[in-house]
């Protein structure tokens, strides 16, 4: 029972920005969370010592006692069948086998999911999708990812990849994503697609508050604001962002008919400065049967917190011999 109580996994959320990890005891209690910078236009090597070598001294400091029997990651195009993270736009990583050579550093087995589907098992179980057997997470960061939980559990789809949504194509000969393909959600729905936007609404708007402030330092809650004040720019942004936004969500209800979508992380905060025009504009893409039959709702975990713990549940499983591993 004594040795019980050390066991411990370890949640990994990796963004396009910031990483962010936690220890996990049994109970779920987390016993140390902390974020360190990505880097994803360095190498895969810098970002896998830097990271590993950062966790493995927090356990040691937290208690030398303390085993970690576990890892699991939301990783950026990270594909639970296969171990693999696939060549995420955001980063110059390439395809990494990035569960296997964590295995090796951490001396444990690590699996691995997409960062979205992560947030949502997250969600699923100690957010506000708790109630929710059909749902879909949407994580709004550096890109646009998307969790598709349905009938109670994540579809990983033949490929692993099921649920790309910011990749759904919403204008034709739009935007051109990294991806290859343009016009896709994430080019207007994500922190780079939003303030594409808004920087286009201020050269329509120079009488703009947000004119007064440098582009490089413009956030999110510069823009909730001036929208509060009625601002022509932060009005525009926010309508333009939701139509978009509307039209991808009315393609996935035609497909999967959720009971809610569940917006975490970045311009979630905005909250109903977004999603009021994003509902409206769901409703009209979508067939009379779905109309008023979807919930748009904000998360209610802590940023990080959501993918962590759904990281570790994950972990949990291979930790207890739940699920196996082919890798
Ligand atoms: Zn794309």
């Amino acid at each position: 029972m004594e040795n019980y109580s050390k066991d411990c996994v370890v949640g990994i959320d990796i963004g396009g920005t910031n990483t962010k990890y936690g220890i996990v005891n049994r109970s779920g209690k987390i016993l140390l969370s902390r974020s360190i910078p990505t880097k994803g236009h360095l190498p895969f090597s810098d970002f896998l010592s830097r990271s590993t070598s950062e966790i493995k001294q927090h356990i040691n400091n937290l208690d030398s006692s303390y085993e970690c029997l576990a890892v699991g990651m939301g990783v950026p195009d990270g594909n639970f069948l296969n171990g693999m993270m696939h060549d995420p736009p955001n980063f110059s990583w390439s395809n990494v086998p990035i569960a296997s050579l964590f295995s090796e550093l951490f001396e444990c087995p690590v699996v691995i999911t997409n960062d979205a589907n992560a947030a949502a098992m997250g969600e699923a179980r100690y957010g506000v999708a708790q109630k929710y057997d059909h749902f879909i997470e949407i994580t709004l960061g550096t890109g646009l990812g998307s969790g598709l939980y349905v009938d109670g559990s994540v579809v990983l789809g033949h490929s692993g990849h099921a649920g790309e949504m910011g990749h759904i194509i919403v204008e034709q000969g739009g935007r051109q994503c990294e991806c290859g393909l343009s016009g896709c959600l994430e080019m207007y729905v994500s922190n780079k697609g939003i303030m594409e936007t808004i920087k286009e609404c201020l050269i329509r708007h120079p009488e703009s508050s947000l004119n007064g402030i440098i582009f490089g330092d413009l956030n999110g809650k510069h823009i909730d604001d001036a929208f509060d004040n009625s601002d022509k720019a932060a009005v525009e942004c926010y309508q333009y962002t939701g139509e978009m936004l509307g039209k991808g969500l009315a393609t996935a209800v035609s497909i999967l008919s959720p009971e809610a979508f569940i917006f975490y992380g970045g311009f979630s905060n905005a909250g109903e400065r977004l999603l009021a025009s994003t509902k409206n504009s769901m409703n009209k893409h979508l067939m009379d049967v779905f109309k008023g039959t979807v919930t748009l709702k904000v998360s209610n975990m802590k940023e990080g917190t959501g993918a962590i713990l759904g990281a570790t549940a994950l972990a949990w499983d291979v930790a207890d011999d739940r699920i196996k591993l082919n890798y």
